[in-house]
């Protein structure tokens, strides 16, 4: 049966989310920017097994589960994947120590995973550099332009029928969404307005909350070594990452603080990006410094996503903290499946916001 449904936000979530459903349903996604928020400034690593650590075994398996999805749902969008694998780079002795524990966790998962010597990495990548101690190949990881991903998705959400509306939503509740100046009755909506998404229904007042990050994006200039893997490291215990784009463009991040809903971007967080990159791949300061972003990602209490049922009518979509044009796929799937009334993937069930409210479980 077709619904109506008014999904709220237009960032990678929302846009998959409304792509998806439009297939079947009336959809309208109201959002005054979208295609902007934290996804138009993300990295576009889709590296589950490299973001993984002891004790998010919930978050690996979803996120596995999305990588898997991942080729066919490029294909479908017409966008390019990365799919040298990630390289995984340690500075300090601590940081070799660090990466050994992800190591054992990984094989201990039975997940691939090839430790290496500095020089041997160096031999995988001829741009990182002596002072790098040790490091891990992790292959299958995948990366995307998330620029490129989002142009795809607003010209395939509106070819397939999605209405997009410019208003900003200031609540929702069951079959009514309120917007400036008006409302829009429906059957579903669907609150995929990431960070910003704690302030649209009281079930959600305290799940979901804004975590900085700062990213700069390099051009290639001539004299530059070029990267072909994504290459991530730990730098005296700071994570650092880059991802090459086609074209020879580098992006760079990512600061993580608690700073509310500043996007500002400082200076002390671009200098320790350059300084702590320059680390691992002392050419970087060939490259030309094309822009510095700061985003949004919506952090949720224990890093996995709000993916579900907030009360008849009411899904929530948010939370997706690091992950979320990697969970992007399965989170569409998720919510298209719930809104037919079916199973969703077995993965995302972790995901159900009822995990915060025990009388609703
Ligand atoms: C620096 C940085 C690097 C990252 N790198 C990666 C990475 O490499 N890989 C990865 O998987 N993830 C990464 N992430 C995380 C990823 O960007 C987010 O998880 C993802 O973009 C979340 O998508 P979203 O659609 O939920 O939110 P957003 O992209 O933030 O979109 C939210 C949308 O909601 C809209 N909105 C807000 N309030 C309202 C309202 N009241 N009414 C209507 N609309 C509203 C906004 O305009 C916006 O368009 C990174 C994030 C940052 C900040």
């Amino acid at each position: 049966m077709s619904h109506r449904i008014v999904v709220v936000g237009g960032g990678v979530i929302g846009l998959s989310v409304a792509w998806r459903l439009a297939e079947s349903h009336d959809v309208t996604l109201v959002d005054p920017a979208p295609a902007r928020g934290a996804s138009w400034v993300a990295g576009g690593m889709l590296a589950p097994v490299t973001e993984s650590w002891p004790g998010e075994e919930a978050l690996l398996e979803l996120g596995v589960a999305s990588l898997d999805l991942w080729p066919e749902y490029a294909a479908e969008l017409d966008v390019r994947l990365l799919t040298g694998g990630t390289l995984v780079a340690a500075v300090d002795a601590a940081d070799a120590a660090q990466l050994d524990v992800l190591a054992d966790h990984l094989a201990s998962l039975g997940r691939e995973v090839e430790r290496l010597t500095g020089r041997e990495l160096r031999g995988r990548e001829p741009a990182i550099g002596p002072g790098v101690r040790s490091g891990l190949v992790v292959p299958g990881d995948l990366a995307v332009d998330n620029r490129e991903l989002l142009r795809s998705l607003v010209t395939a959400a509106r070819r397939a029928g999605v209405v997009l509306d410019s208003r900003r939503v200031e609540s929702v509740e069951r079959g009514v969404v309120h917007v400036e100046g008006g409302t829009i009755e429906t059957d579903t909506a669907v609150i995929a307005a990431g960070a910003w998404s704690a302030a649209l229904h009281p079930a959600l007042d305290t799940l979901v909350r804004p975590v900085k990050g700062e990213i700069l994006r390099l051009r290639g200039r001539t004299g530059a070594v070029p990267l072909t893997h994504t290459l991530r490291a730990l730098v005296e215990s700071r994570p650092v990452y880059l991802v090459p784009r086609p074209g020879g463009e580098l992006v760079l991040g990512a600061t993580q603080y608690e700073a509310g809903f500043d996007t500002e971007v400082t200076v002390g967080g671009v200098l320790d990006l350059l300084a702590d990159a320059e680390r691992v791949m002392p050419g970087i300061a060939e490259f030309g410094l094309t822009e510095t972003a700061a985003g949004l990602r919506a952090g949720s209490r224990d890093n996995l996503p709000l993916v579900g049922w907030l009360e008849p009518g009411v899904l929530v979509a948010a939370g997706h903290h690091r992950n979320g044009l990697l969970l992007a796929p399965i989170t569409a799937a998720a919510v298209r499946a719930m809104v037919a009334g079916e199973d969703p993937p077995a993965q995302v069930l972790a995901a159900d916001p009822a995990r915060h409210c025990p009388t609703r479980r």
